[in-house]
Order: C-alpha cells, then structure tokens, then sequence
C-alpha cells in the first residue's frame, strides 16, 4: 500500500492510541493553542511516565516550518518504534529507563496544513498580519538574536515582537518549567546536514566537543542504515544567518542544541527518500535519548586542562585534571584522524584510572584528535567532553613534509554560463562545483606552486583536502560523484578560462572520488594519492606547479536544477581563513649520499699479542679467543646537527674459508672502550651486535659480508659524531664448544678488500631553530593582534600561529591556525576580542622541525 505523509489529525488520532495502548509508558498534552485554534500536543515517553520529569530528558521538535514535513512525519515513526520494540530491544528499555523522551511532531500545526492542503512551499505559521499577508516564520520569532523585519510577507517575517506567537510561547514555556531537559533536536529539511548551536563569534565553547561528538555518534547510526554521511556544521563563517530561531534559545538555556536538517528535497518522493531518511534517523535519535543522562545534574564533571604533555614521531602523551577524582571514576580517552568522527568501542583506546596516557606506535607527520570523558562506575553515568586535543605527530628523522596553499589567483572556479565573470570568481569566498541553471557546468582550478620542493624528492605520502561549506545546493541524493583531476599545464594558458579548462588535457584522475551522499559539509575532504598519482606529481615537480581541475556532476536529470558543491577558498570575506584554504600536503624525503670509512686503526687482538694492521679472529692454541678489532673516524661526515644516518654497514672480507669441524659463527659488536689492550676487550662495554652472526657455512659460500646497523645503532653512530669520536668494533668467532688454533684472517690494512664503514646519510637539520621571544598581545581597531620576535638565525623559515580557547596550545596543530609565515606580527581575524584564549607561535625551519611554542594567554579584559 502506499505509504503517505500523516497530517495534523491523523497524528493526533495516532497518539492518542498510543496513550489507550501503552498508558505506563505515553502520556500527551496540550502545550498551547495556535491562531486557528489547533492545539499544540506534545507527547512525553518514558517507562513509569508518571515520573518521566525526574529524568534527564531529550526535546524533539518537529515541522517549526509548515513545508518541513519530515519532522511530523520522523516523530511519529520514532514514537511508534520505541512503544512497539520496548519490550524486545534492551537498549530501548534501558534508554526508557533513565531518560524520558519529549516530543513535539508539529510544532507549527496550522502551517503545516496550509502546507499539506493549500500550498505545499508555505514555511510560516498563520498569523493574519491584517494587510493581506499571513504568517510568521517562527523559527526568527525567538528572542536570542531576535531581528526584526519589517516586510511581513517576507518568508523570513520575524513577528511583531519575540515570542509574539502562540507556538513559540508554549515551548518556550514548556521548555522554561522542564530543566531536565539536556538535549534539544530540531527537526527540518533539508540538507542532511547537523547544525549545532554556537554562540556566533568564531571562538570554540566548552560545551563544541560535546556538540560535534553527539551529531558524529548520531551520524555513525545513520551510516549504519544507509552508508550516508551528514555534514556536520557548526561555528564557521558566515556565522550570522540565523536570528531569532528555537536553537539558540534552546541553548541559552544550557541545553545541547542542534538542528538536523534532513533529506535533499522538502517534499520528495516518499517511498525513495522519506523512508530512508526515516530509516536512518530512529537509530541516531535513540543514540540521542541514550546520552541526556551525561548532560544531567548527575553526570560527573567534565575532565579539566586535558593537554599534550609531549609528542615525537610515534608517541603522544597527554593529562589531565579531574575536581572529583576518585574511587569510582575512571577515563575513557579516544583518538581519531578525521576531525568529527564518533566516540565509541570502535575508537575506544584506553580506559584508565590514572590523570595521564601515552598513546604508543603512532603514525609520523600525521593528525590525531583526542576526546576524554570521565565516567562515574557506580550508576554508568559518563560526563560531558573535555575540548578535544589535536596533535600533529613530528616527522621521523629523515623526513620532510611541506604543505602548500594556492596563492589567491591561482584557485576559483569557472562556470560554463558566467564566462565574462570567471576571472573574478578567482582568490574569494569559495569554489562552486558541479551543474545548476545558472552556471550551467562549474569546474573548480587550483593551480599549486612546486617550487620549493627539491627536483630529486622521493614523495612518501601525498593528500589534498578541501573543505565543504555548503550542500544546501546539492538537492539530488545519490547523484553524481566529485573528482579531481591532474591537468596538463601545456594544455592551458589560462586558468580563468572556462573552454580552455573544459577542454584542458587530463593527466590522470585521482583514484578516489566523493559520491553525492558522502560529500559532507563541515568535515574536510581528503584526497590520498596512491603510487602512480604520487609519480605524476614528482613529474609535475620539474614543471614547478601543479595545476588540478575538481568537476562534480555535468548533467540534470530531468526536473531537477542544481548539483552543486561549495568548498571554502580561505581567501575573501566570506571564505573562512587560512585554516581553511584548500591545502596539497606532501611528506616527503632526498636521495641518501653515501661514504666509505677505511679503518684508521685494525688489529687482532690476542691473550699473548697485539698484532696491528692485521684483522683476525677466533681461538688461540690454548682455546683464548682472538679479537678482530677496528676503529673509524667520523670526521669526514658532514656537520652531525645537518646529517641524518639513513643507513649504516660495515662491509668486511675473508681471505680463506674456514678448516673445522666446529659449529662456527661469527659476529660484529659496537663497543665502547678506551684502551686496546686484551683485558680491556674481554670486560668491554658493548653497545649493541651489528646485525646478524654469518656462520661457518657462509664464509665457505662468499667471501663478502654485510652486518647492517640497526636504528639503536644508528643513533649511537650519530652520537659518537656529535661528541666527535672514533667508533670502535670487535669481530670475534664463538662456537657451541670450545675450540683451538681456529683462526679466520680477515683482508689487512690498505688492501683492496680492507673492511670498511658504509655510511648512507642526508643532509637534513636535527632541531628547530630557537623560540619566538617578546609574544605578546594587543588590540588593534577590536581586533586581536599577536606579535613576537623571530629569532636571529637564518635557518629559520617561519613561524605559526595557533589559537586555543581552552589550554595553551602545545603543538602548532592543537587549535585553530591563524597565520604561517615570515612575519613578526599577526591579526586574529575572525577571532572574537572579547573571548580569553591562549596563543602559541612555533617557530620553523626548512624541514619543518617546530620550536617549543612560545605562549602568550589573552585576557579580555
Ligand atoms: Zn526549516
């Protein structure tokens, strides 16, 4: 049978059989009254309901807007899951059992049959404005940034005054008298997207984490059900489109406040979209109702100062502070790559007692954010987030990485139908990509300079990522996929062009593209080059640029007006910053150079003598084993603070083979000693066996043998280096049972196959250059400005800026990024002056290696 949206009396009818059916677990009332008489109903569910306002509680709202009819249609469905499956689904039971739900289907009645019956695109209630116009959009008609607007039939019309209107005023007086209340979903369409509450100035909240995490967990279930992803939007410019509307109030009452906005058309066609939507929307509202109780009164406090304490190529450590610590609480810290990605078992990686974790066997130069929640083990109550860590893990010694910005006209998008426009939509606000009437095709161009990177790179990693801001525009699910493509720059002369990059000669396109249903607002985009894309870049390399054009859909189906993607540019009013300018990332590493050591000393050492020049080993007439000993200088190497060991060995000759019965092998030791005499080998200090033993058979098949350095080592060769010392060697022959006159010559001084060093190295420097020094802070026309002293060594490349509101940032990565560069002095732009906060300035090399962060704490006031 075809299924069909409810209305307005069929919901009631609904409900009120529900209460006939299950009166322990649903009761309803009538919360106000609208303009045309309607009532407004909202239904609380909860096991024993009678004591439901004791629980903390979930706030669903549905169809503020009257054209919105997923939210009747989503609330009634999740009311009619939870009261059926109860009895069957423990989770159900034990979400009913601490929490309550509160649910308002139609929180705009009368509009909603306006919408149903009259015209299916009205948004407002039905207000007679008494000049021929009707209603008011209540989502404007709330008092937290309540603007008002003068022409009332505007679709935006905010009403005669804040709360003007019966709807707005019964949940805002419901809401006033339940502050059992923690979380709050508003329920629109469309956009599959999350819009969390924020307080519009650009600065991260206490309560953002806690935000982000709860709409990623909602959108892990959605994922479940239908594999889509929402966007997850939230603080980032423009931050002032909406006034007046349920969410901020909602959050200015302390309540966790986010709008989901579902679907990819208002009304469309139920059984191929609405039930979907649906679908996938019960599990991640029960997700929802799961967590009020870690909002409540008795959820343990948030964990405090949760920080970096130190960080190298595969280690981080963190800590932190809790006011309740005690017997019965304990942490539970989790790690993700990817920025809004959910808390759960499946990134779960330590649950401990203690105020301190060190996160072990790490990738190098790579991202991690870090989320903590104490929870409290007698009544299972998990507390909010702590603000999330994020941490850039530091390169490994012989590593490099750049990452690279396009310079403002060299990114922008042309558009098949704005040809005389094109050059303009260079360097600002963002890049539009994919079909719609008006642009007809739109390409994005993003043209990177290579020429900072060596020709003789060996690229080990490579990723552009690019950062949706919009999918408002994308109103066709599961429709087309974004791509992005090499160009050759020999096909091209202008990249404002749109025939010339319509028609430009494709490389290759990157391996991985980004479906329709994937492309998710708020959360970055990343494209990883696999080892034939990386090898197109390294050619591109020796152009010095690299230019890629980024294409969605180019066809409509039918009927349909627009697939199209906006990415931020980082550059122009509306574009967000530089923290997120579209960025081509490289890791990357040279060419070893290689140098031959010849010993400047050998002997064998035996019990009676000490013969020089001459390189033996194994046992003596009376069993005593005879050392090979070797020293080598490293004075040749390059300065130690520019070199980087890559590989080390030694390379060592025999003159004949063996002649024994014995089981015989032979080893190479690194030895710390400081006299050659025979009893200070025998008590020598080693450091450490270089590579494997060759056994008796081995030197009968070859006579050339390699024992390979191992990392210790290495480190230890560097060290040696550093201090300026020779480095010391014995070779010694050892067998299962002793033996005698067992003697292997090994080639002599200044002979063609003498032992030698074998050190493979790059030039590339160990340490940072030194701190800024003088950070501090001004306020420059209501804008924060940051200025510091670099320090005097021409190493130095730049420095980077970084804000945290929370703790003082201890890795350039650990907030927002404001600036990177050579300057002295930076504006914190679209930062709020009235808001305290802390920032660092790391100071860079070539590699980069960052400096400690100096850090400067900004106090408004
Ligand atoms: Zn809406």
């Amino acid at each position: 049978m075809k299924q069909q949206y409810k209305s307005y009396q069929e919901t009631i009818c609904f409900l009120e059989e529900c209460v006939r059916l299950y009166p322990n677990i649903i009761t309803i009332q009538n919360i106000g009254t609208t303009w045309e008489k309607r009532d407004i109903v909202l239904a609380t569910i909860s096991l024993n309901v009678e004591h439901a306002d004791l629980k903390p509680a979930l706030l669903y709202t549905g169809t503020v807007h009257a054209r919105e009819w997923i939210g009747n249609e989503l609330g009634v469905e999740f009311i009619d899951y939870l009261l059926k499956n109860h009895q069957s689904d423990p989770k159900i039971t034990a979400a009913l059992t601490k929490n309550t739900l509160y649910l308002v289907p139609c929180l705009n009645p009368d509009g909603f049959e306006y919408a149903r019956t009259h015209f299916s695109f009205w948004r407002k209630n039905r207000r007679d404005n008494k000049n021929g116009t009707f209603g008011v959009d209540l989502n404007r008609n709330f008092n937290i940034g309540y603007t008002k607007v003068s022409d009332t039939s505007s679709n935006v019309y905010s009403g005669p005054k804040p709360f003007s209107e019966p709807e707005t005023r019964a949940i805002k007086e419901f809401v006033d008298t339940h502050d059992n209340i923690t979380i709050a979903l508003d329920y629109h369409s469309q956009g599959n997207v999350f819009f969390p509450a924020h307080n519009f100035n650009h600065e991260k909240e206490l309560d953002g984490t806690d935000l982000n995490i709860l709409c990623a967990n909602m959108n892990y279930e959605i994922k479940k059900i239908t594999g889509r992803e929402y966007g997850i939007h939230r603080g980032k410019p423009p931050t002032k489109l909406i006034s007046g509307s349920g969410r901020e109030y909602y959050y200015s009452k302390g309540i966790l406040s986010v709008v989901v906005e579902v679907g990819t058309r208002n009304i469309p066609d139920y059984m191929q979209n609405m039930k979907e939507s649906v679908d996938e929307n019960i599990p991640a509202l029960l997700f929802a109702l799961k967590e009020t109780k870690n909002y409540s009164f008795r959820a343990p406090k948030r964990v405090k100062n949760f920080h970096l304490k130190s960080c190298d190529c595969d280690t981080i450590s963190l800590e932190w502070e809790h006011s309740e610590y005690g017997e019965n609480l304990f942490f539970k810290i989790y790690r993700s790559e990817k920025e809004k990605q959910a808390c759960n078992d499946a990134n779960l990686i330590a649950t401990t007692k203690k105020m301190e974790f060190t996160d072990i066997q790490l990738k190098s130069a790579t991202i991690y954010y870090y989320y903590i929640r104490a929870v409290d083990m007698i009544n299972n109550i998990e507390s909010p987030y702590a603000p999330k860590v994020r941490v850039k893990t530091n390169l490994e010694k012989d590593e490099f990485s750049r990452t690279i910005f396009p310079a403002s006209q060299d990114i922008g998008y042309v558009a098949q139908k704005t040809s005389e426009q094109n050059r303009e939509h260079f360097g600002v606000n963002s890049l539009f990509v994919g079909i719609n009437e008006s642009k007809g095709i739109s390409y994005a161009v993003m043209n990177f300079s290579l020429e900072n990177l060596p020709k003789d790179v060996i690229i080990q990693e490579a990723n552009i990522s690019l950062y949706p801001m919009n999918r408002v525009n994308a109103k066709i699910e599961k429709y087309g996929e974004w791509s992005l493509s090499f160009i050759d720059p020999k096909s091209i002369a202008e990249i404002t062009d749109f025939d010339q990059v319509h028609n430009a000669e494709i490389i290759e396109t990157l391996g991985d593209s980004i479906k329709s249903e994937k492309l998710t607002q708020g959360i970055w985009s990343n494209w990883h080059f696999n080892a034939l894309e990386r090898k197109i870049l390294k050619t591109q390399i020796e152009n010095g640029s690299v230019i890629f054009r980024f294409e969605g859909p180019k066809k409509l189906p039918v009927g349909r007006d627009s697939q199209m993607m906006m990415f931020d540019i980082g550059y122009g009013k509306f574009g967000g910053g530089i923290h997120y300018r579209p960025a081509l990332n490289i890791k990357y590493t040279v060419p070893s150079s290689e140098i031959k050591i010849k010993p400047s000393t050998i002997s064998s050492i035996a019990k009676d003598k000490i013969t020089s020049d001459f390189l033996s080993c194994g046992f003596d007439k009376n069993g005593d084993k005879i050392y090979g000993f070797m020293e080598f200088d490293l004075s040749n190497l390059p300065s130690f603070d520019e070199t980087v060991v890559t590989h080390a060995y030694i390379e060592i000759h025999n003159k004949k083979k063996p002649k024994t019965e014995q089981d015989m092998r032979y080893n190479i030791e690194f030895i710390d000693i400081d006299n050659h005499t025979y009893e200070d080998i025998k008590v020598r200090e080693r450091i450490e066996f270089i590579g494997y033993e060759v056994s008796k058979a081995d030197l009968i098949k070859h006579d050339t043998h390699h024992f390979l350095f191992d990392s210790f080592s290495k480190i230890e060769l560097e060290e040696a280096h550093k201090n300026d010392k020779p480095v010391s060697f014995i070779v010694k022959a050892t067998s299962s049972s002793s033996d005698k006159n067992h003697l292997i010559n090994w080639h002599k001084k200044d002979s063609e196959h003498e032992v030698k060093l074998i050190i493979q190295y790059i030039k590339r420097r160990k340490y940072g250059v030194s701190k800024a020094t003088n950070l501090k802070t001004t306020k420059d026309n209501g804008i924060v400005k940051i200025s510091w002293d670099n320090p005097k060594d021409e190493a130095q490349v730049g420095s980077f800026v970084v804000r945290n509101r929370f703790h003082p940032p201890k890795n350039p990565y650990d907030g927002v990024k404001l600036y990177a560069g050579s300057d002295n002095y930076t504006l914190d732009n679209y930062g709020s002056a009235k808001v305290d906060k802390y920032y660092g300035v790391f100071t860079y090399d070539d590699v980069p290696n960052y400096s400690e962060g100096a850090i400067v704490e900004y106090k408004s006031k």
